[in-house]
């Protein structure tokens, strides 16, 4: 971790060449989920994100979920197209890596973790430098659990009961919120309707919360305006932010930017 030869050059965050990794390995997570590891080191902060680029298709942000003295490692969720293509890439491919853009996580002993999804993948380098770290694993599936094994003491939700309890990440975490070992710090990752729900739970039970949003972006600098949040941008702003900051903000939880622009708005109906 200390060989400076082994340090990427430093970025000015609006700096965005690419750093040009070859895929070491690909490793299956869970259902539409894959880690690809490379060797090397790139500087980061749990939280933080790289703007990933594959040659001749696109660019899109993503966290580290893997970052120690080996190299490291990103987790892919496939959705559209970029996501289906990045997740086929097979050792020995090339994909750049400019950043680290945005903000990061505080790192705070005895924090609960909240991650449903592929959202684990924000959160999995902050737990692995927390000491008595406890989390919350959320998918629809037993299938889309991602890390159960490499958390093995994680509890577990599932919305159809096929592992752990059925319902929501919210269960587990009011339990815990209304119990007497109340954890300092609540951090998050997932969709925005499940984080808009944990936010309400932290501030009934007054534990502060770190929130990571994930916004549509083209650019990772400020410059595209897609990952606007009222009078806050995602990328540069973000991605983690104080509960209590979302709580003023008019557009979080309620409505988001598509790739084009357009302002649409998100449903609290579950979670
Ligand atoms: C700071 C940041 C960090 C990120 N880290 C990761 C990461 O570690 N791993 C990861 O897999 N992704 C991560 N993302 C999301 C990633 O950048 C892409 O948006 C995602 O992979 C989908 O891209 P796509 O082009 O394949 O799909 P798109 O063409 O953009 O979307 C296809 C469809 O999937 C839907 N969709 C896209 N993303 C989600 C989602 N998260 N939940 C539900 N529906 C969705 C879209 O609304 C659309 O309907 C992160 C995003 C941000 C802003």
């Amino acid at each position: 971790m200390d060989d400076p030869a082994l340090r990427a050059p430093h970025h000015d965050r609006r700096m965005s060449i690419p750093i040009m990794f070859q895929i070491d390995r690909a490793v299956p997570e869970a259902k539409d989920v894959v880690t690809l590891h490379f060797r090397g080191l790139l500087p980061y902060r749990p939280g933080q994100f790289y703007m990933v680029w594959l040659p001749g298709i696109n660019q899109k942000p993503y966290s580290l979920s893997h970052h120690d003295a080996e190299g490291f490692g990103i987790t892919i969720k496939r959705f559209g197209a970029f996501s289906r293509a990045l997740s086929k890439a097979k050792k020995g491919d090339w994909v750049g890596f400019s950043g680290p853009y945005g903000n990061h996580f505080t790192i705070t002993k005895g924090a609960l973790f909240v991650g449903g999804g592929v959202g684990m993948a924000s959160l999995s380098t902050a737990i692995d430098l927390t000491a008595d770290a406890r989390i919350i694993i959320g998918a629809v599936t037993a299938a889309g659990l991602v890390f159960r094994k490499r958390y093995a003491s994680a509890t577990l939700v599932t919305d159809d009961g096929s592992a752990g309890e059925k319902g929501f990440v919210t269960l587990p975490l009011q339990r815990l919120l209304d119990g007497t070992k109340k954890p300092p710090l609540v951090l998050a990752c997932g969709p925005e309707p499940m984080l808009a729900r944990v936010l309400d739970i932290c501030r009934q039970a007054h534990v502060p919360c770190e929130l990571s949003l994930e916004r549509y972006m083209s650019c990772g600098f400020g410059i595209c305006g897609k990952c606007v949040l009222g009078d806050r941008m995602v990328c540069y702003d973000g991605p983690v932010f104080r509960g209590e900051d979302l709580y003023k903000n008019e557009d979080f939880g309620v409505s988001k930017r598509e790739k084009t622009g357009k302002k649409v708005s998100l449903t609290k109906s579950k979670h």
